[in-house]
């Protein structure tokens, strides 16, 4: 009973494979996912993989009532790894209050239940959208907070700053931001994967579609920056590995006396161009993709990768899977949807 851990979003694309990770740790992990953004049957997926069917409620994350209905159900909760949010950065550009709303409304109501609740222990999906457009391409922990390009960059720079200063005003609590560089892959099962609503904002979700024939065409946005192959560069992590994170990050949490406010940004340290994912998933998967050239997207940041090594250091946390496994098991999954 003293292993239960709220997950929102936990039927989401990182969330249900975090779910994995913390079952096969012993963990009990309790899912508050509305499905707005996932469905049904991944709670089912993750039966099938797992052996167990953890409690699940059908709640939206900023209704206040309810949430704290659920705290106070699970008197023994460990904690939260709060990683519902709504996610898709064009939308958020034309429906900015829809992000503020969810994403900062969530995590208020999180933060009010922790304190009312005593819980301790917060776990944070937060973004390397937070350096904006950084000085140098390989960015640690302390690079500046900058700008970010979109309302939903502005909303995670926005809930780590309402955990600092929940930090900061002497609550108890122990506040972990895992800063995602760019999670692709799929549950090597295969039944575990990202679900995308209409058509995909992320590259290897839209490579995959247009694999299968479900889109016409990739479209390289911009191919004349300053990168040495000219294409944007990021930092493509398997989501398992990324999901094992969250599961060090919680141990670790839990094996601190004091308070505190940590960041950790969770990446491979390798950073990857928009060529070489395409050329690597053509490669691993023995096929050919419909691409072109097309004209540089608005808001995108030239070149970021990681700096892993305070995650490495202080969680003990390695990347098992580079990018050739991860998208493979990208097509995997794709290849197995309806
Ligand atoms: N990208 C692309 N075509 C697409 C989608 C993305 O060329 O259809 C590029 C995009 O310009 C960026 C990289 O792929 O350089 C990763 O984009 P994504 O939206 O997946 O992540 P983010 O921009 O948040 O890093």
């Amino acid at each position: 009973m003293d292993r239960q851990i709220i997950v929102t979003g936990g039927a989401g694309y990182i969330g249900s494979h975090t779910v994995i990770e913390l079952l096969k740790e012993g963990y009990e992990p309790i899912i508050i996912d509305d499905f707005r953004n996932s469905k049904p049957f991944i709670l089912d997926r993750i039966t099938e993989i797992s052996g167990e069917t953890p409690i699940h409620y059908s709640v939206d994350c900023t209704d206040e009532e309810a949430m704290m209905a659920i705290f106070e159900k699970h008197p023994n909760l460990l904690g939260i790894i709060h990683f519902a949010a709504d996610k898709a950065v064009g939308e958020s550009v034309t429906n900015p209050l829809k992000y503020y709303q969810n994403n900062v409304g969530s995590m208020a109501v999180v933060l009010k239940g922790m304190a009312k609740y005593n819980l301790e222990h917060l776990v944070f999906s937060s973004s390397c959208t937070v350096y904006g457009e950084p000085d140098q391409a390989e960015v640690t922990e302390d690079s500046p907070v900058r700008e970010a390009n979109s309302p939903y960059g502005h909303t995670k720079i926005i809930c780590e700053k309402m955990i600092r200063d929940v930090f900061a005003s002497g609550a108890a609590i122990k506040g972990t931001l895992l800063r995602y560089f760019n999670p692709i892959g799929a549950h090597p099962s295969a039944r575990l994967g990202e679900l995308p609503q209409g058509i995909p904002n992320n590259l290897v979700p839209y490579i995959t579609q247009t694999a299968k024939g479900i889109r016409e065409q990739l479209t390289v946005f911009g191919d004349d920056y300053d990168t040495p192959d000219g294409t944007n560069i990021r930092d493509y992590i398997h989501v398992v590995d990324l999901a094992r994170a969250h599961v060090l990050a919680l141990n670790w949490s839990l094996n601190q006396s004091q308070t505190f406010y940590e960041a950790f940004n969770l990446g491979t340290g390798k950073g990857s161009s928009v060529l070489e994912i395409i050329n690597t998933f053509e490669k691993v998967n023995q096929l050919k993709l419909n691409y072109q050239i097309g004209e540089r997207r608005a808001g995108d940041v030239v070149q970021i990768y990681a700096n892993g090594n305070k995650a490495k250091e202080v969680l003990g946390w390695e990347c098992e899977y580079d990018i050739s496994a991860a998208l493979k098991h990208s097509w995997e999954w794709e290849k197995g949807l309806e």
